[in-house]
């Protein structure tokens, strides 16, 4: 298989190990795969009776077909294992008959974002070796939070990577900050900036785009590299969540072979439903998907209208993981459904007016297969709250923007096939907003209001946000914005 960029007609192709290794395009645009690849009958009976390992490890296979297959299992084995993964690494939860939480926060930073930041270090690792790279690839990560947390933890201590990570001073929750000064690892390291993500962001892509300073890295044995959302190494482990719910309801008996399920997914970068997406063309059968957003809802107006227009205001609200204007990933889809040249065109509108409309055919081909649905602050804690009341279920902010507009699909459409909502983070990660949606007082300390939740709920604080207070501090490091790559230089070994 080979990949090319969803703004190149000729389609000049890649390897995968290059595509991950690379991140990015030259010309700016996403790499994807010059086909989707299918799953046969054989295959889907063997993964029926598959851990979740070997099913991810298949599923990856179909798309990076330079790596073997016994590369594949043994990294999937090594990111998915139980002692990293505790109950599972994405276990089905029926909350009513229909909706089903897909559970996927159960890893090393108890957020989605682990699901592909644990396997796709390997898979980097592995691509370093593969391309005969002998320099250290340096990755630079700007946060505003769960992204820094989990890349750490994913690249810790992974041979031929070395990573800095620079987040906003005050810009990232107690809880946040102290899971990423905390981080253990030899190749890692932290700074915060005085400044705002922004700021953080803005200093990272200037140092991407600085010659010199690549020519320096270089010559000290570096290139630089990046670990975000829009890289195929973080998009391909994504879609094997979705076959492994579709053979999970297959095996509970809660479907036939051949009966539709939907997918619901809180939305932000448009990554995690756009494996959705994948998942459905390599044929699971998926009826609906359903792009759920919360105040910042670009995506519900773009699916009704077929207008994105980024010309708005931007909200901070209590999914802060979808407080996103720009969705990245959404170019993946438009290549599928309008073709390169037109992506290229859309983008340029995009980058010049910050606005673009898709065709009548691009918008019914977009149709298809999603609509959107969206919830605002009100909505997000009430759901919390009945799901708390009514079923006894803890979810967090952002998976309560999935399961409102899940339920707000299904009251208007009357379709009652199994629905599969993603649940992208513990509620723990966000103690403070599920306990005020719960109506109760948050303590004046942040951390205060994960042993609150407990005490009040009797859920259990996953193991990664379990004694945060007493781990030592490694990092307190903070820097100005124009210092950023003296930080960086003072990392190099
Ligand atoms: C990143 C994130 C999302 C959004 O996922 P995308 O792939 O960017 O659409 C939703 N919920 C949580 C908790 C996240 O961390």
């Amino acid at each position: 298989m080979k990949f090319h960029s969803t703004r190149d007609t000729a389609k000049v192709g890649f390897d995968s190990a290059v595509v991950i290794k690379q991140g990015l395009a030259a010309d700016g645009g996403l790499f994807v795969p010059d086909s989707i690849p299918t799953l046969t009958e054989a295959e889907i009976a063997e993964l029926r009776g598959a851990d979740y390992a070997a099913r991810a490890a298949a599923i990856l296979g179909k798309f990076l077909t330079d790596y073997t297959a016994e590369e594949l299992l043994a990294d999937c084995r090594a990111a998915y294992a139980e002692s990293s993964f505790v109950g599972g690494a994405a276990p089905l939860v029926d909350l009513d008959g229909t909706v089903h939480a897909l559970e996927l926060w159960h890893g090393p930073t108890a957020a989605f974002k682990d699901m592909a930041l644990q396997i796709m270090p390997r898979l980097l690792s592995r691509a370093l070796q593969k391309t005969g790279e002998t320099r250290t690839a340096l990755i630079l990560v700007a946060t505003s939070g769960d992204t820094g947390k989990a890349a750490l933890e994913g690249y810790r201590d992974i041979p031929g990577v070395q990573m800095q990570v620079f987040y906003p001073v005050d810009g990232v929750s107690r809880v946040q900050k102290l899971q990423m000064a905390t981080q253990l690892g030899e190749n890692v390291s932290v700074c915060a900036i005085r400044g705002n993500f922004d700021d953080a962001q803005n200093g990272v892509k200037r140092i991407f785009a600085d010659r010199a300073a690549a020519e320096k890295l270089n010559e000290r044995g570096y290139f630089l590299s990046s670990a975000n959302s829009i890289n195929w190494g973080r998009l391909a482990p994504q879609i094997a969540y979705y076959v492994s719910a579709w053979l999970d309801l297959l095996n509970a008996g809660k479907l036939a072979e051949g009966e539709c399920f939907n997918v619901c997914v809180p939305t932000g970068n448009f990554g995690n439903i756009f494996a959705a997406y994948l998942a459905k063309r390599m044929g699971v059968p998926i009826g609906r998907l359903i792009c759920a957003s919360n105040r910042n809802n670009i995506l519900t107006d773009f699916l009704s209208t077929g207008t994105y227009d980024r010309n708005r205001a931007f909200y901070t609200t209590m999914s802060p993981s979808m407080d996103i204007l720009i969705s990245s990933n959404l170019e993946r889809l438009l290549y599928f459904t309008a073709g390169a040249e037109t992506t290229a065109a859309y983008m340029k509108l995009l980058n010049e007016t910050g606005a673009y409309t898709v065709s009548d055919e691009v918008k019914a081909a977009i149709d298809a297969d999603f609509c959107g649905y969206f919830a605002d602050e009100e909505a997000t804690a009430a759901t919390i709250r009945a799901l708390w009341d009514d079923k006894h279920y803890l979810c967090d902010t952002h998976t309560a923007v999935g399961l409102s507009s899940a339920k707000q699909y299904i009251a208007e459409t009357g379709d009652n096939r199994p629905m599969v909502v993603a649940s992208t983070a513990s509620p723990y990660k966000f103690a403070a907003d599920v306990l005020a949606s719960l109506g109760h007082d948050v303590p004046a300390d942040q951390l205060d209001a994960l042993d609150a939740l407990t005490s009040l709920t009797g859920v259990e604080i996953p193991y990664p946000l379990k004694g945060l207070a007493e781990r030592k501090v490694r990092f307190t490091s903070v820097c100005s914005p124009a210092d950023m790559l003296d930080e960086v230089y003072g990392q190099l070994k």
